[in-house]
């Protein structure tokens, strides 16, 4: 039962669009607003009307009475036919539908404004027994001669000294409910134009929300399809704007990715060919039988020499996609550098001496402790190393220092070697990248090593510095933030 009652609710709100339960909702709230508004000053209105009325035709009963007071004794003791006072009596009613009736003491009609009234005996109403008491009241009753509701008020006339009788006045209640009903309609109609406008107002509004996520939702499902151009237009500065942002920061990095992701590909397949290719030209070389036996032997020791780089390749790929998926910050530990430093050199001196370069390592007795894995920054090194070596000719030299600066260490490599073109420095971090491709291929680099660096740097939070100048040497100044053991 709540599983249905749940699903009913969701078809028949949760599943609308935000425009349509946006206006909804302002619709429901403005109505139920205006409509306890309207019916709280419309009764409030109407009763004041209709008292306003009463209170005047009370008042009006009694002015007759005092004014005509003369003119109804004048009619009794000279037994004048009340022409002029019917006269007066017709003006005061004229044109008002108002009814001005006098009674004598024996409450007998002595006439009326009203032509449709016949000679009669009028009952104790309520208004006729106020006026007899000298008192105020008024009633709403059924009137035969008119045959409908009218509204009734008395006063007493007075003679000199006794009381001549009574003057009852009236007028349709009708004309009061006209009344009322006009203050209704105009209070009415204008609760109901408010409700319009307010409706209309949240109908813009919501339009204005919805369309741009309208916009957003198409762009993504674009994105998603593989448009990686796609942006959306940003139209001010409020939430909805903010998102629009985001979403074409997202998609712009998402661009940028891709196509370096899809330009790494394409460079990586191009570096796997040409060891594939020579390693498929040796192996066809070496399916002939004929081949002298030195001949066979040098290919196969150039197959295993290219087998090797493809290795090197292979790991070097592999390991630079390994940084570039989420790199594990949390499996980061304090490693000493200065004993990473003393043993990349130690595995490095042997090279060295072999090619006649001098290298140095220039540590501090205490070690100095970097967030990172061993691993890692002893690669950082190798390759700095490595490059360093590769690039620097007989009788040169390598140092590596490692020293504490300003609470942070920095570890440098320095070579007195050839140095790089000051337009190729902003690039060598990038994958594939060298300055010279044939000879660095020939000795076996695939422009990966300083990218390698640059990510591990970034993973450890350091960052690193180049300066070169040509035919003189190049130096890596790598700074990380110090930790402890
Ligand atoms: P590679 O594997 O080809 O050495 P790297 O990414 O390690 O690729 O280096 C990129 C390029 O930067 C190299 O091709 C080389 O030309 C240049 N380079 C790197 N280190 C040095 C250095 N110490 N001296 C001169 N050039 C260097």
């Amino acid at each position: 039962m709540r599983e249905r009652l749940v699903e009913v609710w969701r078809q028949f709100w949760w599943d609308r669009s935000l425009a349509t339960k946006f206006v909804t909702v302002y619709f429901i709230v403005s109505l139920v607003l205006v409509a306890a508004l309207v019916w709280r000053s419309g009764s409030q209105i109407a009763s004041a009307i209709e008292e306003e009325i009463e209170h005047e035709l009370e008042i009006e009963a009694f002015i007759i009475a005092g004014t005509l007071g003369k003119d109804f004794e004048d009619m009794y003791e000279y037994g004048q036919a009340p022409g002029r006072l019917l006269a007066l009596m017709q003006q005061l009613g004229e044109g008002t539908e108002s009814r001005i009736s006098f009674y004598d003491r024996s409450l007998n009609l002595v006439f009326s404004t009203d032509p449709r009234v016949q000679p009669h005996q009028t009952e104790m109403t309520t208004e006729i027994a106020a006026a007899l008491a000298n008192s105020e009241q008024h009633a709403i009753r059924y009137d035969p001669w008119t045959q409908e509701e009218r509204l009734f008020a008395a006063a007493p006339v007075f003679g000199e000294e006794h009381l001549l009788g009574v003057v009852q006045i009236s007028i349709p209640w009708r004309r009061v409910q006209t009344r009322i009903l006009a203050e209704w309609t105009t209070l009415l109609f204008t609760g109901g134009v408010a409700i319009l406008l307010n409706t209309l107002l949240s109908l813009f509004l919501a339009r204005s929300i919805v369309r741009p996520l309208r916009e957003l939702t198409q762009a993504a499902r674009d994105l998603a399809g593989g448009r990686l151009d796609r942006r959306v237009p940003v139209r001010g500065r409020d939430e909805v704007g903010t998102l629009a942002v985001a979403f074409n920061e997202m998609a712009a990095r998402l661009q940028e990715m891709i196509e370096r992701e899809r330009l790494f590909i394409a460079n990586a397949s191009h570096e796997l060919r040409s060891p594939l290719t020579s390693i498929q030209l040796r192996a066809e070389m070496l399916r002939e039988e004929t081949l002298p036996p030195e001949r066979r032997r040098r290919y196969i020791e150039e197959l295993h020499h290219e087998a090797q780089r493809l290795h090197r390749l292979a790991e070097r790929l592999l390991n630079l996609s390994r940084l570039n998926m989420r790199p594990e910050t949390e499996a980061l530990h304090p490693v000493d550098a200065v004993a990473v430093a003393r043993h990349v050199v130690d595995a490095f001196s042997l090279r060295a001496a072999r090619k006649g370069v001098t290298l140095t390592l220039d540590v501090p007795e205490e070690p100095l402790w970097i967030l990172a894995t061993p691993e890692g920054l002893q690669e950082i090194l190798m390759n700095l190393v490595d490059n360093a070596l590769k690039h620097t000719p007989s009788g040169g030299r390598v140092s590596v220092r490692v020293q504490a600066v300003n609470g942070q260490v920095q570890v440098q490599v320095a070579d007195t070697g050839e140095g790089i073109p000051e337009a190729d420095i902003p690039h060598i971090f990038e994958p594939f990248y060298r300055v010279d491709k044939a000879r660095s291929r020939r000795q076996g680099g695939s422009g990966l090593g300083l990218s390698i660096v640059k990510r591990l740097v970034d993973l450890y939070g350091g960052r690193i510095e180049v300066q070169s100048t040509l035919g003189q040497g190049t130096q890596f100044t790598l700074i990380f933030p110090a930790t402890s053991p």
